[in-house]
């Protein structure tokens, strides 16, 4: 047996003093206690760490995204000033890519400003490394509310999965809270409120309505994607979301812990391996649409990265690459674009948020 986690010893505390606790504060303390949480304390990404994104398998994906980007901008009719926003950017690889191909395009590089949306000071630091040099100014912000207003376009790859979620479990009685217990044995074990929610029922898609006993339902708090939907309604702008989820809301336990690229279980080792959990599009979609800003997709990653151009870039990638180096553009194409069960194109969706006035944005317009 090891040691328990430092939260681990929190997590005990707050149960004996206060009873079982909500997947949902479970969760927030292990990914964002201040001193304790996952992405508070590490860089979780790249070969060594617990798991690996799409910007760090290959540079195709920031660039793309980079093109995105201008596109974007051209349909917002140029302005002169405008922000890129990415929310959680790891370590900082999709925007030092996307800014290089941004090269391509004369104008837009010199319009911009750079803000970065993070609360891991390690990742932080990692990003100040990366972006170090650029002549685009960058800033960082604890949270999208504190970006200013004004233009801007709106990048999250992969952040809205590691959000909290609320569970609820249906029983004959209704739907009730899933919690985290200590069983007799003192391990922490799900176990459910007494009581069914109240006036839940009446809120649930219809979908989950028809769900049996023993179903499981998950939702998030939907204060980020809100925010997202009123920035782009308010400023004119737009937001791509890339995250792997479902498109219509439904039932199911996709709640998990990866540690070191291995599958962990969800109650050991609490604030020491990744949790996250399927992002539900329509959700999102529907708290952003709510705000006044205007849904695009869901498109599967594969079919936005092939409508952005990947089979282009990667034949010129190996056109140019040494004949080791063009096994691995192949690959990577493969990884981010395949629709087997270890590849992203079809677990992995985007969709896309835009003002009223802008029209579909790039590769959902058709
Ligand atoms: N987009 C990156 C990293 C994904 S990991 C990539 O694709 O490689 C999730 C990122 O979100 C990390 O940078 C993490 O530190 C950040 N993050 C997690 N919770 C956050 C929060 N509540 N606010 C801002 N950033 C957060």
């Amino acid at each position: 047996m090891t040691d328990p986690s430092p939260l681990e010893i929190e997590i005990r505390r707050r149960i004996t003093a206060a009873g079982p606790m909500p997947v949902s504060e479970y969760m927030a303390l292990c990914l964002s206690d201040p001193q304790h949480g996952y992405y508070t304390t590490r860089d979780p990404l790249g070969a060594r760490g617990d798991f690996i994104t799409a910007p760090e398998i290959s540079q195709m994906f920031g660039e793309l995204i980079g093109l995105w980007m201008a596109a974007t901008w051209k349909k917002m009719d140029s302005p002169e000033n405008v922000r890129v926003v990415e929310i959680g950017p790891g370590r900082g690889t999709l925007m030092k890519d996307a800014l290089r191909a941004l090269n391509v395009m004369p104008g837009f590089r010199e319009a911009i400003v750079v803000h970065l949306v993070e609360i891991n000071p390690i990742l932080r630091a990692q990003q100040e490394r990366m972006l170090d040099g650029q002549p685009t100014p960058v800033s960082w912000f604890a949270s999208l509310d504190e970006v200013p207003e004004g233009p801007q376009i709106i990048i999250a790859n992969e952040f809205f999965d590691a959000l909290p979620i609320n569970q609820a479990v249906k029983t004959e009685r209704g739907w009730h809270e899933r919690r985290i217990e200590i069983d007799a044995e003192g391990h922490f074990a799900f176990t459910q409120a007494p009581d069914p929610l109240p006036h839940f029922e009446a809120l649930l898609p219809p979908a989950v309505k028809k769900a049996p006993t023993g179903a499981i339902y998950e939702w998030r708090d939907e204060r980020a994607a809100m925010t997202l939907g009123r920035r782009i309604a308010k400023n004119r702008g737009a937001a791509l979301v890339i995250d792997y989820g479902h498109a219509h809301s439904d039932v199911g336990d996709t709640l998990q812990a990866v540690g070191g690229h291995a599958y962990a279980d969800v109650l050991t080792r609490p604030g020491e391996v990744d949790l996250t959990a399927h992002v539900d599009f329509q959700a999102l979609l529907r708290a952003a649409e709510a705000m006044g800003a205007v849904g695009y997709g869901p498109l599967e990653q594969g079919e936005l990265l092939r409508r952005l151009g990947i089979e282009t870039r990667a034949a010129t990638l190996k056109a140019r690459a040494l004949p080791s180096a063009v096994q691995k553009v192949d690959d990577a194409l493969a990884r981010l674009t395949g629709h087997g069960r270890t590849e992203m194109g079809t677990l992995f969706k985007a969709i896309a948020l835009a003002h009223p006035s802008l029209g579909a944005p790039p590769a959902f317009d058709r």
